[in-house]
């Protein structure tokens, strides 16, 4: 009796651990995308599913050169505040990782790395309308004339 009930209790608790794991491989909440030292992203299009109640995005730099020359981050936005948000974080600088403090028009960002880092956030998606306009870029100066994408919702 208790062995069975030990045994089954096990396999609960097997199930609960392996599940997460397995989960994580294929859960379209969470995402990944690269930068190198050529300054591109290694993805223009990404896309979460309405579902997901919050994103958790890993940003890693492929590259070797540091963030004070090739600094990469990811920053969210509305397709139309992408020019003023690039802008701006250009004058914000390295020690606010290119985003200007308390800009609302930021739904989201990294904070800037260099070559062999990563770095990941998680935010709610509430920040999101499903079928919103939006776009992601690096806000390092001079940088997202390449380093932009398209980031779908819904
Ligand atoms: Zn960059």
């Amino acid at each position: 009796m208790t062995v069975t009930r030990n045994t089954a209790l096990a396999v609960v608790l097997l199930a609960a651990f392996a599940l997460p794991r397995f989960a994580h491989a294929a859960d379209p909440c969470q995402l990944e995308i690269s930068g190198n030292d050529q300054m591109q992203y290694d993805q223009q299009v990404l896309t979460v599913p309405a579902s997901c109640t919050q994103v958790t995005l890993t940003l890693h730099h492929t590259g070797k050169l540091p963030r004070e020359a090739m600094g990469h981050n990811w920053v969210l936005v509305n397709a139309a505040d992408f020019n003023t948000v690039a802008n701006s974080g250009m004058g914000a600088g390295l020690a606010n990782d290119y985003v200007q403090p308390g800009d609302k028009r930021v739904l989201a960002h990294t904070k800037t790395i260099g070559g062999g880092q990563t770095t990941s956030i998680t935010f709610p998606t509430s920040v999101l309308k499903a079928g919103g306009d939006y776009r992601y870029l690096c806000t390092f100066p001079g940088h997202n004339a390449l380093m932009r994408g398209t980031f779908k919702f819904g």
